[in-house]
């Protein structure tokens, strides 16, 4: 009997999922599919990557989850591409469903998939999940992708019905699941996959009221806990973005203007996709961007003299997060003070964050580096003392990380103010004259 998979990626759960809805709506029983993508993998440079025994955690509850239903996930190691062109061979499969994925690597792998689908006749169904609007749902009067992130928003949040925010239940519908048998299918350890168990701990889902109702005010303090810490989630689909919306929604308009960012940086990256390795606006890449090994590694480890900064970096290798406000300040200091290219910055956020998301990274590192599209303007630098003092006034959030601040064990500042401050402004003149 001929059946259909679903593709798990980005969207690890059984709940609230459109393009699982849609699968299960369809003419064929459903097994659930996960690849191990061994080019990703290889990528990765630690053996305890938090976000691989996260993903590793989430698929084996929901293998469980499908157990229950007398179904299965399938688990793949290898090439996307090969490992389909394998199943072809040995399952009867009539067609494919995942959610679509905006990356320009994940829309070339799909690709690649769909093409060799088609070749067996058999539909790659891709259904919008991730995002609220995607690729030009939401677009300027003209028909081209908003660039400005204020207009973007207006229009986004009055197009919004509750249509858009209701939920795909699932629920159900898993007794739609392909039957699997009593033996489980082979689930590979996380050892197989050349990883071990993180050492960092993935926060839960929290959208609680009182939170959300606070949000507005308590989002900017770095000394506070006043977010929701929901980025890994969002990251990986293990709460879909119209559960936070409609969360969102009735408590606090400055948390939905947040996730509107989400959706923002995703459609610049689709519109827009050399953004991966070119500065949005040209002039960026005429900067005469500074190599600094020296600097760099002390920023990487939080040595820079800037507590703050410090700070930031710190919690970042200790805990895979960082507070919003202080990822700006130590993405500021590091393009602006620094003068390094925010590649190098992007590239090192990318390895520990446990949200990294190549659309909000890259976004937020241009928007920060003054190259992006709705940047900062280059000659905005922020002060990080300045900024703690605003944000962490009692310096809570840096005694935390910077324990030994005020002896002669804390580092010189590495670079003065004023003079850091001179040289990027000297600099983005003259590329600017260029
Ligand atoms: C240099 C830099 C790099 C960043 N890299 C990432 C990244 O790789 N992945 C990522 O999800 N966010 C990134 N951000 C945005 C933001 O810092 C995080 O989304 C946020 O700190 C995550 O913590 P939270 O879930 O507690 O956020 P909350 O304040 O609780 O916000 C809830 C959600 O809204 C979304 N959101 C909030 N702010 C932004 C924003 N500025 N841009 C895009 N989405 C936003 C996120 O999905 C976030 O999880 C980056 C910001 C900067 C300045």
């Amino acid at each position: 009997m001929s059946l259909a998979i679903h593709w798990f990626r980005r969207d690890l759960r059984f709940e609230d999922h459109r393009a699982l809805q849609a699968a299960l709506a369809g003419d064929h029983p459903v097994l659930p599919l996960f690849i191990f993508d061994t080019g990703l993998l290889a990528a990765l440079k630690n053996p305890h990557d938090a976000r691989v025994a996260f993903i590793h955690r989430t698929l084996a509850s929901l293998k469980e989850t499908a157990r229950t239903h007398g179904s299965d996930l399938l688990v793949r190691v290898g090439d996307p591409v090969e490992v389909w062109a394998a199943l072809l061979g040995e399952f009867p499969v009539a067609a494919a469903y995942a959610a679509e994925d905006y990356e320009p690597a994940a829309r070339r792998r799909d690709g690649a998939v769909a093409r060799l689908l088609a070749e067996k006749g058999i539909p790659f169904n891709l259904v919008k999940d991730q995002v609220l609007f995607a690729k030009d749902e939401v677009v300027k009067g003209d028909g081209k992708p908003y660039t400005i992130y204020t207009p973007y928003s207006r229009s986004h949040l009055a197009r919004l019905t509750e249509s858009d925010l209701a939920e795909a239940p699932i629920g159900r519908s898993l007794r739609r699941l392909h039957k699997t048998g009593n033996k489980p299918l082979p689930f590979p350890a996380l050892a197989d996959l050349g990883f071990k168990d993180g050492t960092i701990a993935i926060p839960p889902i929290r959208l609680e009221g009182p939170r959300l109702a606070a949000y507005g005010e308590r989002r900017d303090r770095m000394d506070v806990d006043g977010t929701t810490r929901l980025g890994v989630h969002l990251r990986f689909g293990t709460v879909s973005i119209r559960r936070a919306m409609r969360a969102a929604m009735p408590k606090s308009d400055v948390f939905a203007k947040e996730l509107v960012w989400r959706d923002f940086f995703s459609q610049i990256l689709y519109h827009f996709p050399r953004v991966e390795a070119h500065s949005f606006h040209e002039v960026g890449d005429r900067v005469a961007w500074r190599r600094d090994p020296g600097g760099f590694r002390a920023w990487c480890e939080g040595r820079t003299g800037y507590p703050l900064v410090d700070a930031g970096m710190r919690e970042l290798a200790e805990t895979g997060h960082m507070h919003n406000r202080v990822r700006m300040v130590a993405a500021s200091f590091l393009t602006k003070h620094l003068l390094i290219h925010w590649k190098e910055g992007q590239a090192w956020f990318a390895r520990h964050l446990l949200d990294f998301d190549l659309a909000s990274n890259n976004g937020n590192w241009q928007w920060a580096a003054g190259t992006g599209c709705d940047a900062a303007p280059y000659f905005r630098i922020f002060n990080p003392a300045a900024q703690a003092k605003r944000f962490d006034p009692e310096g809570i959030y840096v005694r935390r990380w910077v324990a030994e601040l005020g002896t002669s064990a804390y580092p010189q500042p590495i670079v003065e103010h004023e003079a850091a401050r001179n040289r990027v402004l000297a600099a983005w003149g003259k590329a600017r004259e260029t």
